[in-house]
């Protein structure tokens, strides 16, 4: 019997050498980002106190295709990739089901998730810019221990703003981070103005993502060879992340996989992105006719219930302003959600795709998430991370209608990262204190109404 391995993984020979660039491939860009004052088109030189020089160039690069790896960072990816693309055998007869599945699974680096793809991008090109030191927010903690891992490896020192809830009751999180030498402040602090006026207003406060990227972009802004890191939602982020979609792509051709349908969850949809990104420049060009479903908690959905407009990327409304699937900067997700996938706005480029009707998009609450999650983490061995179980729930969904229509299709998807840090949801859900929480049109109006009015 010719039957793939469980886990179909690349030779190094194989490995990809460019990241793929939507943008390029794309028939309508996505409208440009604005600056937050003038409201015109934001040129190179108004991110330039903010972001590194080769990051705003991607960020800006409308016309090639392949943008190449460069060696030096191919040298830290060797170290993490490939990942593996595992044929999900055992979920499959669980479902008795006729479906193909496979998922590709970011999760066996240290951090956790593929977020490292990213931040290791970002740290070589602060490197080879000169910079010394860099700045980031975390919410539930991915990125921030990412971002630790990278600038140890470079040489880089790093601040990170973390979200003083999160620092609190994740303590391991915290130990990760600065066991490779990260600087953890929890947000809001004393280090900056923004911060102290935050604890002036609010001295119980328990912080939040937005004021912690407002706390780490003043810091990147008053130091000298620093600069601020963002880990999804900008276009420089997916192209890092088209990482996983090579792979996925090659390993297909290589064993005579053809997708019909391509899953991710997507919080601000990075991961989502990167994996789809070279089989939606095929579909665009009418080459293939693959399904392509997005995945969002029910608690906060900006692609299946947000408005597309321009907004602000950060709550303290500084940010350039993006066009984008979003519920509004001052939409506050429920504090019950487990995961991450809890920013308010979606990345601007699958904004545009889903807009133009290459990209579906659902939704689930956070106890049918668990529940898928438990039953793939039960015959599939590996345990989910909660943001990536939104895909897992999909693609099982997606498989028991394959066996109800007796249909074998090939599904793929995206399994962004591992649960051993999420551990305190998965004691929620086994005892059963876990809630979920569906926003109500009034509570989704009030996200809106803090929409800038720009059109
Ligand atoms: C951060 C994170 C996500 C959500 O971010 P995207 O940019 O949408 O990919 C998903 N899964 C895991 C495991 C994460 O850490």
């Amino acid at each position: 019997m010719n039957k793939l391995p469980y886990r179909i993984t690349l030779e190094e020979k194989d490995l990809p050498r460019k990241w793929y660039n939507l943008k390029a491939v794309m028939k309508e860009l996505p409208p440009p980002p604005l600056h937050p004052a003038t409201l015109k088109p934001c040129k190179p030189e108004d991110l330039k106190p903010v972001f590194c020089e080769k990051l705003i160039e991607q960020e800006m690069n409308t016309t090639d295709k392949y943008i190449e790896i460069p060696e030096k960072l191919f040298e830290f990816y060797r170290m993490i990739r490939p990942s593996p693309l595992i044929r999900a055998y055992n979920l499959e007869k669980v479902l008795d089901t006729p479906a193909e599945i496979y998922y590709k699974f970011e999760g066996t680096n240290t951090s956790g998730s593929h977020k490292l793809n990213t931040a290791a991008a970002q740290v070589y090109y602060a490197k080879e810019e000169g910079l010394t030191s860099l700045t980031t927010e975390t919410g539930a903690g991915q990125w921030g221990t990412a971002m630790a891992m990278a600038c140890a490896y470079y040489g880089i020192d790093l601040t990170v703003y973390m979200v003083k809830v999160s620092a609190e009751q994740k303590p391991y999180r915290k130990a990760v981070i600065e066991t490779y030498g990260g600087k953890i402040i929890p947000s809001p602090s004393d280090t900056t103005e923004v911060g102290r006026k935050i604890l002036e207003e609010n001295p119980g406060t328990g912080g939040s993502l937005g004021c912690a990227i407002s706390e780490a972009i003043e810091v990147a802004l008053k130091s000298k060879n620093c600069r601020y890191v963002l880990g999804s939602v900008l276009d420089h982020v997916l192209l890092h992340q088209s990482i996983i979609g090579e792979e996925t792509r090659i390993a297909c051709e290589k064993f005579g996989i053809e997708p019909d349908i391509i899953i991710g969850c997507a919080g601000g949809g990075s991961n989502f992105g990167g994996l789809i990104a070279p089989f939606i420049g095929d579909r665009i060009a009418g080459k293939n006719k693959i399904r392509f479903i997005g995945v969002e908690p029910a608690s906060c959905p900006s692609l299946t219930r947000g408005k597309y407009a321009y907004d602000f990327g950060d709550t303290g409304k500084t940010t350039p302003l993006l066009k984008m699937y979003t519920l509004g900067s001052g939409f506050i997700p429920s504090p019950n959600h487990a995961g991450g996938l809890r920013y308010h706005g979606m990345s601007p480029v699958l904004s545009k795709l889903y807009h133009d009707g290459y990209i579906e998009a659902c939704a689930y609450e956070q106890s049918k998430v668990f529940e898928a999650a438990v039953s793939f983490a039960r015959c599939e061995g590996i345990l989910p991370a909660p943001e990536s179980s939104h895909a897992i729930k999909a693609a099982i969904d997606e498989a028991v209608k394959c066996r109800e229509a007796g249909e074998k299709k090939t599904i793929i998807f995206g399994l962004s990262g591992t649960g051993y840090f999420d551990l305190t949801a998965y004691m929620s859900y086994n005892d059963g204190t876990m809630t979920d929480y569906i926003p109500s049109d009034e509570d989704l109006e009030k996200g809106f109404s803090s929409l800038p009015k720009v059109d």
